[in-house]
């Protein structure tokens, strides 16, 4: 049995970067617990399309670039026009850009900050405003990084971004909160997607990551699944502007 306070049946989330790895694991989760789902994400959407079909859920497949604010105007009319509503909003939509901090560029910085920090604050405004239109007690909850905790190395725009998106987590939370409006984050830890294939592949840096997590695995994107479904849901109606790690232990070490 299911406590009735995490079932989002006739809610409707939107998911960003939902066409693989941790979007993709975590739009599934909100649909075995209930809930339509709307993908924004660099095509192609087929495999999480018909994975969430399957389960009797509908799925709206928006292609779109966020490396700029240009597109949020179309998702935010093609979201309404299809569903009326949305209630949910996953900013998990990331990229990442590897080099010294000596020889970092400026496109690196500005490609990952845009998509990870700049159209995350314009899609929640977007979509924070839509909340407050509508009177919906919405729930956004942002893909922060343990790199929202500490520094890395060699990833400068990365981490920036990262540690950002759990200061404006708070932000917004302190400013929302009034509407009934839940901002949370969730910081994964070391998980086995295409963000991490460099890594996996390097076998010193790889044994060395294993080595110091006390679960002793990479992380999936089901790993994921309980944590968003509880930020998505009325059973954190009290949880106010909180990253969560779901890290397989590895900031308690
Ligand atoms: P991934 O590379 O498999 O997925 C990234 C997703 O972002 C894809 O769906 C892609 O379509 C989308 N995306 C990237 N650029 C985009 C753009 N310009 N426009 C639209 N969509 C775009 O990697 P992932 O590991 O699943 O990453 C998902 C999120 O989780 C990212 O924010 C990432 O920083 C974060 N994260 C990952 C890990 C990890 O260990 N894998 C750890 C901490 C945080």
């Amino acid at each position: 049995m299911t406590l009735k306070s995490f079932d989002l049946t006739g809610k409707v989330a939107m998911v960003t970067g939902c066409n693989t790895g941790l979007g993709r694991g975590m739009a599934v989760g909100l649909a075995q617990a209930g809930a339509d789902i709307i993908g924004v994400s660099l095509p192609p959407h087929d495999e999480v399309k018909q994975e969430i079909e399957a389960l009797g859920r509908r799925f709206l497949d928006i292609r779109a670039d966020l490396s700029s604010l240009e597109p949020i105007d179309r998702i935010m009319s093609t979201a309404l026009a299809e569903y009326g509503r949305i209630d949910i909003l996953v900013n998990n939509a990331g990229i990442i850009r590897r080099e010294d901090a000596l020889q970092f560029s400026e496109k690196d910085w500005d490609d990952v900050i845009n998509v990870n920090l700049k159209t995350l604050f314009f899609l929640s405004q977007a979509v924070g405003r839509q909340f407050v239109e509508k009177e919906i007690k919405g729930k956004i909850i942002n893909i922060a990084s343990m790199l929202s905790y500490q520094g890395g190395i060699r990833v400068p725009s990365y981490t920036s971004s990262k540690s950002a998106v759990m200061g404006l987590t708070k932000l917004l939370a302190n400013e929302w909160a009034k509407y009934g409006i839940n901002v949370n984050a969730i910081a994964p830890g070391y998980m086995a997607t295409d963000n991490t294939a460099p890594l996996r592949a390097d076998k010193v840096r790889s044994a060395e990551i294993l080595d110091r997590i006390p679960a002793g695995r990479w992380g999936t994107p089901e790993d994921l699944r309980g944590a968003v479904v509880f930020l998505a849901s009325a059973a954190s109606d009290y949880v106010n502007g909180f990253t969560l790690a779901v890290d397989g232990g590895w900031l308690a070490r």
